[in-house]
């Protein structure tokens, strides 16, 4: 039985890793930078769908329950408060995608996720609605300030967190140890700050920039979140986050004019509706070209292990990916064959 690990890197990947491992009774370390590229910034979404085409998200019947039964116990754990159930209301952006819609509203698959289409749909005060619009069904958000706050002061009192940046030489990799402790596995989560480490770098982890406004409006619906090319979230007293853009190979984190003017239309795309810009956020999101996670060991230094590539979905995916991570180090339960860092190298 595996008994000491050492992650690198203290997201949402990291964290959800430390936590399933601690609860295995494993002595874990977890090293974090204090710089947070996406998990602080992250709109912290699980919406079980991918629009475009109407498809159900990536192995969502697994991921989604799994997810929101992690952070309930965590909200327990922690004596806190940042899972919130969200009505996601999709409008239609073309007779097309309604099409869709209407064609998936009845299958078994989709049961759980999506409402059959009614006449209310087509009435939404205050919203551009021209090919009618659908309410997606077991939706959460996970508030992203919070959830990372406490998570990282659950893990300094337990002793597993510090801020440090990961010192590669500092690692002896013939013993596994690092800073002259000795270690079973190591297991890096740098989301998008894979490639300034030797190790991983085949997984080509790309960044996908992704800028969002707080908004302010009274006239916006507090209830739901609303989607049409970006999304509207209701966070209490009219206030919103409007996301988000989708800009590659941009590292630079300073908020940029092009991108608030972008978002801004693509309110105006949704609503003419008053408002007021309060605030620019920007964060990275770490992208695999292929749109699945990374995850195994490296083929030379079998101790040496990578978890990233969550993209678009991290609130998602790391739940039970960790505990699959977790399974695989401490067990070497095979992981999930679309996810294997392997891909990368044959
Ligand atoms: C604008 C935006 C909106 C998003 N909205 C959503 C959403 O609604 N729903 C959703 O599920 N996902 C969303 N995402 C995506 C989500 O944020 C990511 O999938 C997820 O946060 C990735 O988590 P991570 O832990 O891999 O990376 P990160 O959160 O970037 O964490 C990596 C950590 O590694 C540390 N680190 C890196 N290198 C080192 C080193 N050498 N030494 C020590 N520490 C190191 C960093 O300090 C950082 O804290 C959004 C992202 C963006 C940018």
């Amino acid at each position: 039985m595996m008994k000491k690990v050492l992650i690198i890197g203290g997201g949402v990947a990291g964290g959800s890793l430390a936590i399933q491992l601690i609860k295995k009774g494993v002595e874990v370390r977890l090293l974090d930078s204090g710089v947070n590229h996406s998990s602080l910034v992250a709109s912290g979404m699980v919406n079980p769908m991918v629009f475009r085409r109407m498809n159900l998200s990536w192995r969502v019947q697994e991921l989604l329950p799994y997810a929101r039964r992690f952070y309930q116990e965590l909200e327990k754990e922690f004596e806190s408060d940042f899972l919130n159930d969200l009505n996601i209301r999709r409008f239609f952006s073309s007779a097309q995608e309604r099409g869709f819609w209407e064609a998936k509203q009845h299958e078994a698959a989709y049961q759980d996720y999506l409402t059959v289409h009614a006449d209310f749909d087509e009435k939404v005060k205050n919203a551009k609605n021209e090919f009618g619009s659908g309410l997606v069904k077991s939706a959460f958000w996970i508030n992203p300030e919070v959830f990372m706050k406490q998570m990282h002061s659950y893990l300094i009192k337990k002793g597993v967190l510090s801020y440090a940046q990961f010192d590669v030489s500092s690692l002896k990799l013939e013993t596994c140890s690092y800073d002259s402790s000795r270690y079973d596995a190591v297991v890096f989560c740098c989301g998008a700050m894979n490639d300034a480490l030797p190790f991983f770098k085949k997984a080509n982890i790309q960044h996908n920039r992704g800028q969002m406004l707080k908004i302010t409006s009274k006239d916006l619906s507090k209830k739901e979140s609303w989607n049409k090319k970006g999304f509207l979230l209701p966070l209490g007293d009219g206030a919103y986050k409007l996301g988000a853009t989708y800009e590659w190979n941009e590292s630079n984190l300073e908020a940029t004019p092009e991108a608030r003017e972008k978002l801004e239309m693509t309110l105006k795309a949704i609503s003419s509706v008053d408002y007021s810009v309060k605030d620019q956020y920007v964060g990275i999101r770490p992208t695999v070209a292929d749109r699945r996670p990374v995850m195994g060991a490296h083929p030379e230094h079998k101790n040496l292990h990578i978890f990233n590539g969550l993209g678009t979905k991290g609130y998602m995916l790391a739940p039970l990916l960790s505990l699959e991570m977790a399974d695989y180090i401490l067990e070497g339960k095979p992981l999930h064959k679309e996810v294997l860092f392997s891909r990368f190298y044959k």
